[in-house]
C-alpha cells in the first residue's frame, strides 16, 4: 500500500482528500477489518477506506488496477440491480467491464458444476432496492452532493 491506514486517518483528519482519494490503498484494502479491529484508537478505518473508495470512485478517480475498478464498478451495479451480490450476474458484468474474458474460466465452470453459479437462480426484489437508489439519488442532487 502507498499509504498506511493511520497515514490515511492522517489525511482526513486534516481534510486533505486529494492524496486519499488518489492512493492506491483505498483500492487494495479487502476489509477484512484487521485495522478496524485493534485500533487504539477504535477507528473503523475499513469503513473510512470504503468510504474514500466510492468518493474517488464518484469523483472519477481512477484506480490503479483496472481488474479493481472493474469489480468495484460490476458490484455497484449488482447492487443497484439486485439488491445484494448475485454470484452470476456479478461475473458476468465484470468480465465484460475487464475484457478479461477467460481468465478463472476453469473455476467458473467448477463454480458453475457445484451449482454455485446459478443461472436459474436470481435475487428477487431488486425493484425496492433500485427505488430505494433512485430516492438517495434524488436526495443527494437536492442537497447538491
Ligand atoms: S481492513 Fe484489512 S485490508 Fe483494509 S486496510 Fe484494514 S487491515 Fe488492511
Amino acid at each position: 500500500m502507498d499509504l498506511t491506514p493511520a497515514q490515511i486517518v492522517h489525511y482526513l483528519r486534516l481534510s486533505q482528500l486529494e492524496p486519499v482519494l488518489r492512493s492506491e490503498a483505498i483500492w487494495a484494502c479487502v476489509h477484512c477489518e484487521t485495522c478496524s479491529t485493534r485500533c487504539p484508537q477504535e477507528v473503523d478505518v475499513s469503513k473510512l477506506l470504503g468510504a474514500a473508495r466510492v468518493a474517488a470512485y464518484r469523483a472519477g478517480y481512477v484506480a490503479p488496477n483496472q481488474a479493481v475498478a472493474a469489480y468495484f464498478a460490476s458490484f455497484l451495479e449488482n447492487l443497484y440491480l439486485y439488491g445484494r451480490s448475485a454470484e452470476l450476474p456479478l461475473t458476468i458484468i465484470c468480465k465484460l467491464k475487464s475484457e478479461d474474458y477467460f481468465r478463472d474460466f476453469d473455476l467458473g465452470l467448477r463454480l458453475i458444476a457445484r451449482g454455485r453459479l446459478n443461472f436459474l437462480s436470481l435475487p428477487k426484489g431488486g425493484a425496492i432496492y433500485r427505488r430505494l437508489y433512485e430516492r438517495v439519488r434524488q436526495k443527494e442532487k437536492e442537497a447538491g452532493a
